[in-house]
């Protein structure tokens, strides 16, 4: 597969919303530069006794609107563009939910799957110590994406913590509940993605629970959507993880799929009642009503977008679909809910935990889903109308909220000096 920078897909969707919206010139020059990078070694002892460096980035694009807030990847195909347009989407995303927050992401170039418990804490606290200046609950607040965790934010909490003198919860979020955790935060995103499946199939007429769903990647965001769905009574005919699709024309049972991989197996392993394998690539064009990409960036392009056969695409990860991909989505009639909306739920609730930290007095479930229900429902109804007044697409709808908020920011607080 030919290689999509994903940080030149960020950028050329910012290009379209600026012209869309007009955009300063200056503002648009401004948001295409991050505020700060970083870029550190991590020298970890491995359980060998061998000294090895891995490299790890933390990215701040904006901090215009509020403290930057972004997640940590741990994978090989890390890279500072990657790093970078994954901050930018942060930026846009805590924008469109109206959250008083910016834009980052951080991550390491490992396989974390190669690396033991104790070696992968040293990695997670060395990592910590590195980007320690450039964070914390008022400047930079991590959170976990792919490849890391609750424990990983726990490490990081713990090194932050030490280092102050302070215990420190509001450093990181989506920590676990015993350390000032939110409840509800481990399904947030999938959670959200689930109330907007419902509330855009309830705009199409469609009925949700008779779709037939696909979910690319069956992780953190993966697991918890196909769950919600099969819950409700969809057919979910397909899963993969990095290593193979698990298919069943008359739908899987995803319960068991979900045990498997929860006991740290991989599909390509998967000895369950039903499906049978096939290569994980072949999923995104199986035919289905509802595909929803959560893996990672640059899933569906040019090469693939015409064989997609679905009626809506649902991204649960960040940056699936590239610009050229968006547009032949369109004139087939696809709608694609974009990342910035779908798969907000998991900023919102890490910022619902943010402010339990900073509080130190936690909502219960019931509150959590209520709140979230509210946020997501007005900031889907804001999009779904823009995108129906001007004939657009939901996500250039959403990026005209998104970077006009950030462009309001700018003009209101000026150019320092
Ligand atoms: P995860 O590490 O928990 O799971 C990732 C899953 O995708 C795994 O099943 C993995 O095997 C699979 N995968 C990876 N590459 C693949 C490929 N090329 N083909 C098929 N499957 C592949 O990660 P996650 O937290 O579920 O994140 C998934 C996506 O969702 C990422 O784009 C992430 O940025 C985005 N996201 C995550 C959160 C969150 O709260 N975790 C929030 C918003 C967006």
């Amino acid at each position: 597969m030919t290689y999509i920078n994903p940080f030149e897909v960020a950028l050329k969707q910012l290009e379209i919303v600026a012209k869309e919206i007009d955009l300063n010139e200056d503002f648009h020059e401004r948001l295409k530069h991050m505020e700060r990078i970083m870029i550190v070694s991590i020298p970890i002892r491995m359980d060998t006794g061998k000294l090895k460096i891995f490299q790890g980035y933390r990215v701040q694009h904006s901090t215009i609107r509020g403290p930057a807030k972004g997640g940590i990847r741990y994978d090989l195909g890390v890279n500072l563009d990657e790093v970078k347009a994954l901050s930018m989407w942060m930026t846009w995303k805590t924008s469109l939910l109206k959250l008083p927050l910016g834009g980052a992401k951080g991550g390491v170039q490992v396989n974390p799957n190669e690396l033991s418990h104790g070696e992968l804490e040293r990695l997670s606290r060395r990592y910590a110590v590195e980007i320690l200046n450039i964070i914390g609950p008022t400047k930079d607040i991590p959170a976990p994406d792919m490849n890391t965790d609750a424990q990983t934010m726990a490490w990081i909490m713990d090194t932050y913590s030490m280092f102050k003198g302070e215990t420190t919860p509001g450093v990181v979020t989506g920590k676990p509940v015993e350390i000032g955790g939110s409840l509800g935060r481990t399904r947030a995103t999938g959670m959200g993605l689930f109330f907007i499946a419902k509330s855009i199939t309830k705009k199409l007429g469609l009925n949700l629970s008779e779709m037939k769903v696909v979910v690319q990647g069956f992780g953190k965001v993966g697991k918890v959507i196909a769950e919600e769905l099969y819950n409700f009574g969809c057919k979910i005919i397909c899963v993969c993880d990095i290593t193979a699709g698990v298919y069943s024309e008359s739908g899987l049972n995803i319960h068991e799929l979900a045990e498997w991989v929860s006991m740290g197996n991989n599909l390509k392993d998967y000895e369950g009642t039903t499906g049978e394998l096939i290569p994980s690539i072949d999923v995104l064009t199986l035919d289905c009503d509802i595909l929803v990409p959560a893996a990672t960036e640059n899933q569906i392009t040019k090469k693939n977008a015409d064989k997609i056969k679905t009626k809506i695409v649902l991204e649960g990860a960040n940056g699936p679909t590239t610009p050229e991909a968006d547009e032949i989505l369109n004139s087939k009639g696809i709608v694609v809910v974009p990342d910035i909306l779908a798969n907000s739920g998991g900023v919102l609730v890490s910022y619902f935990e943010y402010i339990q930290d900073i509080n130190a007095y936690f909502w219960d479930i019931d509150r959590i889903n209520q709140e979230l229900g509210k946020v997501l429902q007005r900031t889907f109804e804001e999009v779904y109308k823009i995108s129906q007044e001007r004939k657009i697409s939901l996500r250039t709808a959403a990026y005209i909220i998104a970077v006009s908020g950030v462009a309001k920011a700018l003009e209101l607080r000026g150019l320092y000096p």
